[in-house]
């Protein structure tokens, strides 16, 4: 009796409901308000392109570009979250968002665990493609050292990958 500790689903008991325990940032990372339900996402891309805008499935599932300052978000104020619009999941909070008169939303934080990294080295650059950690769709890309705000960091988003959820009583 080894494996009696190996990947054992009730080696521990997670506070959160079981279902959403995606951690790529540590167990202290996470906090899910809204469990996103994997299974009734698409498995294919060909689902994604029924459920989703051609836009939105160009931007979110074809790493697709919006075009700058044409986004709903661009000069948002509202308080809020941002959801991924393809699955739902909470993104960014509103009080992250700052402007960058870039022409695209940006914030310079992101939910824990919410999005993972992918190096993107697309059109004769290295840059650092953001994604939705749940659904993989593209988001947009975080830019560092710019100085914009003290945590100097740059999530550049496509308007057309959110949906904002605005603050109860906003
Ligand atoms: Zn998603």
């Amino acid at each position: 009796m080894t494996d009696a500790h190996t990947r054992g689903p009730t080696r521990y008991a997670p506070a959160v409901r079981s279902g959403q325990e995606r951690t790529d940032g540590g167990p202290e990372s996470y906090r899910w308000g809204m469990a996103v339900d994997k299974s009734t996402l698409p498995t294919t891309e060909d689902e994604w392109r029924v459920r989703l805008s051609p836009e939105e499935f160009r931007v979110l599932r074809q790493a697709g570009t919006e075009a700058p300052f044409t986004g709903e978000y661009v000069d948002t104020k509202t308080p809020g979250l941002y959801h991924c619009r393809a699955c739902g999941t909470e993104l960014f909070s509103s009080d992250t968002k700052f402007d960058s008169h870039c022409g695209w939303p940006s914030f310079d934080e992101a939910l824990p665990g919410a999005i993972k990294y992918v190096e993107d080295r697309s059109h004769g650059m290295v840059r650092v493609e953001v994604r939705c950690a749940v659904c993989d769709s593209h988001l947009g890309h975080r830019f560092d050292g710019e100085h914009y705000t003290p945590k100097n960091a740059r999530y550049c988003i496509n308007s057309v990958s959110m949906t904002l959820e605005p603050r109860e009583g906003a």
